[in-house]
């Protein structure tokens, strides 16, 4: 059997397409199998996954589509009309195999509850040179505009152990940085019989030698001081935090679910950019959630203004079907949305630039991804994109770059024992 697997949406969504592509390796049959691991994050995303799976419908009409993951749980209706044969949802996802084979043959299949993070394991190697560990999945905050938890099913962490193995795997199979993800990791282990925490499940991790881990999304309250610790002792812990904010007004902040303030937040990452060795920051913003009005607005732009995140994932908020925000009132005008994100966004480009001019002239350790119009192009520990000319490098290793100047898509670097190159534009 030909099984070709898509996905849509996040890194966890990422980690499993693999999953189900190792594990769909082996199935038999003629004929060809495609799978898409949904999103229904937004209603973009809930358009895009339908869209895919009607195009896999119309390019292969003989093929058997199925739809996965999010989508197939909160939007199923429409998958089906977009022309997917079967709409699996995530609590069988992980035994599609089975299903699969099933159908296949005529077949009922049994669904016997939420598997254990432990069920799922990769080996790689993926595609990509950088590998993905989900650890943990499912959500309990109950943010009031996110639909995620509510499709992701009780919360379930993969226990260190199988996790280090797992790492293991990926190792052996030639990664070098492998990005540990969950769908909210500040609650990693709380459904673990000995509730160890991220930062246990961290230092098991790092006892794989030879590779680096990178933290996918961590909410503000994942950051503890254990886990502020780490990142400051330890090199191979890459020092970028990806920490949503969504809004730095309060009174959002509250009508949201969230678990932390504006004022925490900014303690946090304060307390992170400064006691870790070259950290960078990263966010998520979500522009015009009901009730935000300028004085809430330029709330957030103020805070990371002071911040000056390295990356912002700016969201304009859509009303998702059965969550609690979407029967708010005070609903943002689409227009304004639309000025705020773009204000948002050409203030996040200033920023990014500011934190790039400041490691012009370090030394950084460069994961080489992909070559792109004749340069080596990846991402320093600190998740600075840097492209490196007339360099004759592997894909998948780590070198060291000085870095040079600002490019138009990212930073400038040299190998360093070409580091003279640098001229003086390093300065
Ligand atoms: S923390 Fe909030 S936004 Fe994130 S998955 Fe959970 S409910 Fe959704």
């Amino acid at each position: 059997m030909r099984v070709s697997v898509y996905f849509l949406g996040c890194r966890v969504n990422q980690y499993e397409a693999q999953f189900l592509a190792e594990q769909l390796r082996h199935l038999e049959g003629l004929g060809e199998v495609h799978v898409v691991n949904t999103c229904t994050v937004t209603a973009l995303a809930d358009r895009k996954s339908r869209k895919l799976v009607a195009q896999l419908r119309r390019e292969h009409p003989e093929a058997l589509v199925v739809a996965v993951g999010c989508g197939a749980n909160g939007a199923a209706t429409g998958l089906r009309r977009a022309g997917a044969d079967l709409v699996v949802g995530n609590q069988d996802k992980a035994r599609l195999p089975q299903i699969l084979a099933a159908y296949l043959q005529g077949q009922a299949w049994e669904t016997p509850g939420w598997p254990g993070l432990a069920e799922e394991q990769v080996h790689g190697p993926f595609p990509r040179a950088r590998a993905l560990l989900k650890v943990q999945d499912g959500c309990t905050q109950g943010c009031t505009f996110c639909r995620t938890w509510q499709v992701r099913g009780p919360l379930r962490s993969k226990p260190p152990h199988v996790a280090r193995g797992e790492a293991e795997n990926l190792s052996a199979a030639g990664h070098r940085e492998i990005v540990v993800s969950g769908i909210n990791l500040a609650q990693y282990g709380l459904d673990l019989p000995e509730r160890p925490s991220l930062t246990d499940l961290l230092r098991e991790l790092l006892t794989v030698p030879g590779v680096r881990y990178r933290l996918t999304s961590l909410n503000p309250e994942g950051l503890t001081q254990e886990l502020l610790e780490l990142f400051a002792q330890e090199p191979r812990l890459c020092p970028y935090l990806h920490m949503p904010l969504q809004s730095g007004d309060n009174r959002i902040l509250s009508r949201m679910g969230r678990a932390y303030t504006a004022e925490e937040y900014r303690e946090k990452a304060e307390a992170f950019l400064a006691r870790v060795p070259k950290a960078t920051l990263g966010t998520d913003a979500m522009v015009g959630f009901p009730g935000e009005d300028e004085p809430a607005f330029l709330r957030t732009v103020g805070l990371l203004a002071r911040l000056k995140p390295l990356n912002v994932h700016i969201f304009r908020y859509s009303p998702r079907p059965g969550t609690p925000a979407a029967k708010f009132p005070e609903r943002v005008p689409k227009e304004v949305a639309h000025r705020r994100s773009a204000f948002l966004a050409t203030q996040a480009r200033g920023w990014a630039q500011a934190v790039q001019r400041r490691f012009l002239g370090q030394t950084l350790n460069l994961l080489v991804e992909e070559e792109e119009n004749g340069l080596w192009v990846g991402h320093t520990e600190n998740y600075l994109r840097v492209g490196v000319s007339g360099a004759d490098l592997t894909r998948g290793t780590i070198v060291p770059v000085r870095l040079c100047a600002l490019g138009e898509n990212g930073v400038q670097g040299v190998i360093i024992d070409r580091a003279e190159d640098c001229g003086d534009r390093s300065s």
